[in-house]
């Protein structure tokens, strides 16, 4: 099993450097008993990074992370990485590429904020979404008024504006269970799914999501509405990027 160190706190999600011990070498990857880098999942692709053994002092490519149940293989490019160069109890260094994990928080949180929006001012719900380079898409169960896209533009404006704290919070269940009408997205939480993960965005939207996400609304930067496009089979897609590098400092 490997601790998914990114999810406990926001701090969590703002670690790019971090030590940790290989407790199995799966060919071609190893696992850790912890790890900070995001595994492909919930419309966020994986982190890239590195991983070096403490006591030696090349850096190995991590070239893809994926979630085996409940562990996490590291994926690792290059030369093969000999079993016995790094043995099951070696001391790891990790260290996350910021630039690419900066992105896909302030395109995680701009989408769970915008999501929001879209429910509010519409009563459209978000069927899926996902997010790669700057760039994010919002999948909609249904269509939006002529002129949404400007009207977006300024709730994305207000991110900036009007800047709003996100936090993590961990409710029961049954809690969350309670109010299913009040909720912007359609995704199904699994039935075993207890205490449930929300991401908060004060005054704006609680969500469940295993992502992760910039502190406050501020650090998403600037924001291009690009287009809303009609679904085959229904619905609409809004597209938007990112238009503005860097934000947040990392914590080492
Ligand atoms: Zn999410």
């Amino acid at each position: 099993m490997t601790e998914l160190a990114y999810l406990s706190s926001m701090d969590g999600a703002y670690t790019r450097s971090f030590r940790a011990q290989v407790v199995a070498r799966p060919p071609g990857g190893v696992v850790l008993d912890r790890t900070f880098f995001y595994p492909t999942g919930g419309g966020q692709p994986n982190d890239l990074g590195t991983l070096r053994a403490l006591s030696g002092s090349t850096d190995v490519p991590v070239v893809d992370v994926v979630k085996r149940g409940s562990t996490v293989v590291h994926r690792i490019g290059g030369p093969a990485l000999p079993r016995a160069a790094v043995p099951i109890g070696t001391e790891i260094a990790g260290s996350i590429d910021w630039a690419r994990r900066e992105r896909h928080m302030r395109l995680h949180t701009s989408q769970h904020y915008l999501s929001a929006r879209i429910f509010a001012r519409y009563g459209v719900r978000t069927r899926r979404a996902s997010r790669g380079g700057h760039e994010a898409t919002i999948d909609l169960e249904g269509q939006l008024p002529p002129g949404a896209l400007a009207t977006l533009a300024e709730d994305a404006s207000s991110m900036s504006s009007d800047p709003r704290t996100v936090r993590i919070r961990e409710v029961p269940r049954v809690e969350w269970d309670r109010h299913p009408s009040a909720r912007s997205g359609l995704v199904r939480l699994a039935s075993g799914v207890d205490p449930v993960r929300l991401i908060e965005i004060d005054g704006i939207d609680l969500c469940p999501c295993g992502g992760t996400h910039v502190r406050s609304t501020r650090e998403v930067g600037g924001v291009e509405m690009r287009s809303i496009s009609p679904l085959d089979g229904g619905g609409s897609r809004l597209r938007y990027a990112l238009t503005t590098e860097g934000g947040p400092t990392p914590r080492e």
